[in-house]
């Protein structure tokens, strides 16, 4: 496979050199070093949301979004039998947006919100300082990760986060799974000796990684995989859900996720989703290391098997479309419209419509909901 041209970069100089020294990278390994390298990954050198950064997400879109989040927190707790203490839990909060209009809504339950705490689930200290600011005066505390959480009730909420965790990509070659990986392409040198990088098929699976696919797609036994079929798949989003699984089985609670991707069985979701994007605009996986955000499709029928296996009870998994239509955003948004200005109208009503047209957000984004009593 040719190798593609990189633009150097700090951190495209650390991933060449770490693949000089050690060998072919794990796909997996790559994506944590550009999203998360303590020093130079795409999340810890900037805030990547809105028209300046690079994408932009429902709860930054509209106040709508967040809003009908705040109705389902009211719910359940409502349904939990308004447990004393509550945790509102977040995981990955970008710039905190979201957490802010939850919080303004909840108000209106004074008796729910003087029971709650919230914890922010974030690994960029420099979104953390965002996030810090948006939320001035609220009870929050942060955590690196769901390790720290404290054991209480909780209401758990993630909103594009499992889209942004690493994935490994296997092929079907030979009859056999085989390990994807980044390597050197030293057929395209670029001046001052950096080289090009290209992904390529490497060493067969262990058996260890084989017997994990196997258990994500145990229906595989039913077919053969066409030759050259990629497969992918997210170890550290599968530790995640356990690890938070278990978490919720411990304290009671819901969790609440919402991600691009699919709910189809996994031996349907052949192919390759993992994508970069630069400035609202896709670009090569190599082209601007740590400069441009990497997503792939988030296969939500592991995650549901995880949470049903630690005794979870999963809803049907929604689109985002229905989700939001029914908890009421259209009556909501026509109540906010009664009110507003000619500018405000517009930006609710294209708000609106980004959120639930099924040619835009609507469709390709999904709700998991998961519950433990
Ligand atoms: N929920 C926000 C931001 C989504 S972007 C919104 O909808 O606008 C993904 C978020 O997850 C960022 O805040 C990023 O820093 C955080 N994140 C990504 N990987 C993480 C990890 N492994 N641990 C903790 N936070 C992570």
């Amino acid at each position: 496979m040719r190798g593609a041209a990189v633009n150097p970069t700090p951190l495209s100089r650390i991933i060449q050199d770490t693949i000089r020294k050690s060998g072919p990278l794990p796909l997996s390994e790559f994506m944590a070093l550009c999203l998360g390298h303590p020093e130079y990954g795409y999340y810890m050198t900037r805030p990547p949301f809105g028209a300046e950064g690079d994408f932009i997400t429902a709860p930054e879109i509209s106040q709508l979004f967040g809003e009908m989040l705040a109705l389902w927190v009211m719910i359940i707790w409502e349904y939990m039998g308004k447990p004393e203490p509550l945790q509102l839990v977040e995981i990955g909060p970008g710039r905190g947006t979201l957490m802010k209009d939850i919080w303004r809504v909840i108000g209106v339950m004074p008796a729910l919100r003087k029971e709650i705490d919230i914890h922010l689930v974030e690994f960029s200290p420099r979104l953390q300082d965002i996030q810090r600011q948006t939320l001035t005066g609220l009870p929050v505390t942060w955590h690196k990760d769901i390790s720290t959480l404290p054991d209480k009730p909780s209401l758990v909420i993630a909103n594009e986060f499992f889209d942004a965790l690493p994935i490994e990509q296997a092929v079907y070659y030979q009859g056999k799974w085989h390990e994807r990986v980044v390597v050197l392409s030293p057929d395209l040198p670029t001046k001052e000796g950096h080289s090009s990088l290209s992904i390529m098929t490497g060493d067969r699976l262990t058996s260890t990684k084989e017997a994990e696919i196997g258990q994500i797609v145990r229906d595989f036994d039913s077919i053969s995989p066409p030759e050259n079929a990629i497969f992918e798949y997210s170890p550290q989003s599968a530790s995640f859900m356990t690890e938070l699984c278990g978490f919720l089985q411990k304290n009671s609670g819901a969790f609440l996720a919402i991600d691009y991707g699919d709910s189809i069985k996994s031996r349907e979701r052949f192919g390759e989703t993992l994508q970069a994007v630069h400035r609202h605009k896709t670009c090569g996986l190599f082209e601007y290391i740590g400069n441009s955000d990497l997503t792939a499709h988030v296969a939500f029928a592991p995650l549901i098997q995880i949470a049903t296996e630690h005794g979870c009870e999963c809803a049907p998994v929604l689109t985002q479309r229905e989700f939001l239509t029914q908890m009421g955003i259209r009556f909501r948004a026509e109540k906010l419209i009664a009110n507003a200005y000619m500018e405000q109208t517009k930006t609710l009503q294209s708000g609106l419509r980004r959120l639930i047209d099924p040619t835009q957000m609507g469709d390709l984004f999904k709700v998991l909901q998961v519950y433990k009593k």
